[in-house]
Order: structure tokens, then C-alpha cells, then sequence
């Protein structure tokens, strides 16, 4: 029996990760393009426990499938928080993923070595097309490098330092950056509620 699945991202980082993270549920791994959704959702939210949500139950909604929807991001102390739920869009349209990085690297230029803690969050969201099913949260503690390191990994993981390991997260493997992360805690906290509805959607759709 097929275990069909919509990841609601286009973000090629997620989509490998997850891939990789779920690989031992052999999933039959929808895509927003391949199913010609074009919706467009707006990330309104103030909250990335918010912007999940509204990501996966539209997407659902959409689709008339069972949806997974991440939103995740950076909290740097010594801005208050920032870039938070704007961590996607940091410092402007169109810039890549490293001018975004290296436009935090400017902004946290003058801050100390004990003032730099930041973490990544990323919350999960499974939506069927009535509604919200499933919630689940992973945060990641570390702090923000003086310079980046590394080649792994996607978005600021080059910037990302993890002190009890001595590396930046770009310098882990996939799958040590899997065992500390934050997509992989909160991937390991909606896998119960994940498997039971895969075979419950399933059995409706075959
Ligand atoms: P959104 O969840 O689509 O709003 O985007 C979250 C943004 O946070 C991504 O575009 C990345 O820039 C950043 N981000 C989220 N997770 C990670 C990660 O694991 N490593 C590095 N950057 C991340």
C-alpha cells in the first residue's frame, strides 16, 4: 500500500532533509509542482507555530490530500528575536542565500563572543483536507560565528555554530546535522502521529 504524502514546501533544502529524515516509512512523496498547485499561501502569521498551520491546512485544503508543511527559522538574542518568522526574507527580495547570512553576519559585527546565542526552530504541521491533525516543535540551541564554515547542510547553517560540538552546523554530515537539529527533533515528534494516519488516509484512497 502506498503511503502518499504532500510535502508543502519548494524549498530544496527541506525536501532533501526530509526525504532523508523519513526515509524508513517508504513514503510516496507528493510535490506542490507535480500536483500543479499553484496557490500561493501568504505566511501571515506572527508565529511559526501560525504560518505552519495556515501552510498545511490550505495546502491540503488544495490538494484534497494529507499534508506536512514546515516553518522554521533563526532567533538571534542580541536582536530581540529577529530574524524570527522573517528569517526566509532577511535583509530584502532576492538575495541569495548567503548574501542573507552574511547581511546577520554585518548586523551582529560588534556583538560579543558571549552575546551571540541564537536557535534555529522549526515547527511541523499535518493537515488533512478538513483540517489540522498534527502539531509538533524542534528547536535547536547554538549561536551565530564570526565568519562562515562549512559547505553542508542549506540557508545559515554556514553561520550557525554549535558549541558542544565545536562546528557550525554546515560542517556536520546530513545525518549528525539530522541527530541535532531542529527539523530532525521535531520530525522524531510527529512520527506517532504521522504513521497511524498514513495507514488510516491510505486505506480511503485505495
Ligand atoms: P520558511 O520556513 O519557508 O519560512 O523558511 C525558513 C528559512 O529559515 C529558510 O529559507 C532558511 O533560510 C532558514 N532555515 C530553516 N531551516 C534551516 C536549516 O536547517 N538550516 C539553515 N537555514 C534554515
Amino acid at each position: 500500500m502506498s503511503k502518499r504524502l504532500l510535502l508543502a514546501t519548494k524549498n530544496p533544502g527541506k525536501l532533501k532533509e526530509y526525504a532523508e529524515l523519513f526515509i524508513e516509512l517508504d513514503l510516496e512523496w507528493l510535490n506542490l509542482d507535480e500536483m500543479g498547485i499553484n496557490l500561493d499561501v501568504e505566511e501571515s502569521g506572527e508565529t511559526f507555530k501560525e504560518n505552519a498551520i495556515i501552510k498545511a491546512t490550505s495546502y491540503a485544503k488544495a490538494s484534497g490530500c494529507l499534508t506536512m508543511a514546515d516553518d522554521s527559522g533563526l532567533e538571534v538574542d542580541a536582536l530581540n528575536g529577529r530574524p524570527g518568522v522573517r528569517t526566509a526574507r532577511f535583509g530584502g527580495p532576492h538575495l541569495s542565500a548567503e548574501e542573507r547570512y552574511r547581511h546577520l553576519l554585518t548586523l551582529m559585527e560588534r556583538i560579543p563572543e558571549n552575546q551571540r546565542s541564537a536557535r534555529f526552530k522549526c515547527v511541523i504541521a499535518l493537515a488533512l483536507p478538513g483540517g489540522l491533525v498534527g502539531i509538533s516543535q524542534g528547536i535547536c540551541e547554538g549561536a551565530i560565528a564570526n565568519s562562515p564554515r562549512g559547505s553542508g547542510g542549506f540557508g545559515y547553517d554556514p553561520i550557525f555554530y554549535l558549541p558542544t560540538i565545536g562546528k557550525t552546523m554546515a560542517e556536520l554530515t546530513s545525518n549528525e546535522k539530522h541527530r541535532v537539529s531542529h527539523r530532525g527533533l521535531a520530525v522524531a515528534n510527529i512520527k506517532p502521529i504521522l504513521e497511524p494516519l498514513l495507514s488510516e488516509t491510505n486505506k480511503n484512497i485505495t
